[in-house]
């Protein structure tokens, strides 16, 4: 008798999704119904229809057969997603599509080092953006490395995050410090952890859990060779319950879908200000009466988070003009 059960999508590949349930995993195929639905909503759209509709993080409803395979009969909506935007060549232009990353993520975990290499927080001001945009609840930064120099040495940095409203945990995977905190912050959530190669990601989760960080890279460095149609994603399961996911997508992710005026929403601290500028379509680059620009000056806005703010805007501007 076949089952039908709800579960969780942990692993996408070639159009195999594993799906873990109250009673085990089974390695699962689309109904082709739910193909034919996407492929006649979709004609008019280029490419493989079927890219978007189930990803890692999808809750679905399974018809789970004896020989552990299934048979995927619904997707649950979902709360959010994390995508990146995929430039597709056609003749002589260009289309930007959408490409699921990730489904339902609760935690954004942005892992740096403080030194070695030298953290970038342009590129972490980035990351908050697409975390902000895609409106996930929880989003850490982590520093580590923080046995190599003086806490306040790195709090001239970091501080200012933590101004900001994300928490910023100090770890160490050589003295141990911060891990049991990290540990506790994944457990039991979905998050999707990234950061700049050689800060520590590997190190820092083989010692939340042996083997862990491992297997977030063999996964991890999978995925980058993938190419559309071979996707590997997965989630890692933690054994206090949870998931861990490195997909590197995330880190050249190009800010899919955001409007220019719509950025200035996901700055925290720029945010406020804007509703005093003298036009509502400033651009908070060069207006006169600008208040953004004003609060630059007088110190209320950091001047590293402006200029991130400004070439995010530039580049959001120019990919608009590409293809509106
Ligand atoms: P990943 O590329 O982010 O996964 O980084 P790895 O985990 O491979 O670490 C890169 C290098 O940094 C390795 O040589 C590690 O031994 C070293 N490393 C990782 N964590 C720490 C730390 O907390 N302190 C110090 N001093 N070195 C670390
Ligand atoms: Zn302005």
């Amino acid at each position: 008798m076949p089952l039908t059960l709800d579960g969780l999508v942990i692993k996408q590949q070639s159009g195999f999704f594993t799906v873990q349930t109250e009673r085990g995993a089974y390695v699962c195929q689309l109904r082709g119904r739910i193909k034919e639905e996407a492929a006649r909503k979709r004609r008019k759209t280029a490419g493989d229809p079927t890219l978007n509709l189930c990803a890692i993080g999808d809750r679905v409803t399974i018809t789970a057969l004896e020989d552990r395979t299934g048979v995927i009969e619904a997707i649950h909506p979902r709360e959010r997603v994390l995508s990146r935007s995929d430039i597709e060549e056609r003749g002589a232009g260009r289309q930007e599509r959408e490409q699921i990353i990730i489904a339902n993520p609760d935690q954004a975990v942005f892992v740096l080092a403080v030194i070695n290499p030298m953290p970038k927080p342009r590129g972490l001001d980035r990351l908050l953006v697409m975390a902000e945009k895609a409106q996930i609840p929880s989003i850490q930064v982590v520093c580590n490395k923080i046995d190599l120099i003086p806490r306040e040495e790195a709090d001239t940095l970091f501080a200012l995050y933590r101004r900001l409203g994300y928490p910023v945990l100090y770890t160490s995977a050589r003295t141990g410090e911060g891990v049991d905190e990290l540990r506790a912050l994944l457990t039991g959530r979905l998050s999707v952890l990234t950061g700049p190669s050689g800060v520590g990601k590997t190190s820092l989760l083989n010692a939340v859990q042996p083997g862990l960080g491992r297997a977030v890279r063999a996964v991890s460095r999978a995925t980058s060779k993938g190419r559309h149609t071979t996707v590997h994603r997965e989630l890692i399961p933690l054994s206090g319950g949870g998931y861990v996911a490195d997909t590197p997508g995330i880190r050249t992710i190009s800010i899919w879908d955001v409007e220019p005026g719509e950025l200035d929403a996901y700055f925290v601290d720029i945010r406020p200000f804007v509703r005093d500028c003298a036009f509502a379509d400033c651009t908070h680059a060069h207006e006169p009466g600008c208040a953004v620009i004003a609060a630059v000056e007088r110190g209320e806005i950091d001047p590293g988070r402006y200029e991130s703010y400004l070439r995010l805007r530039e580049e959001i501007e120019n990919s608009y003009e590409d293809w509106v």
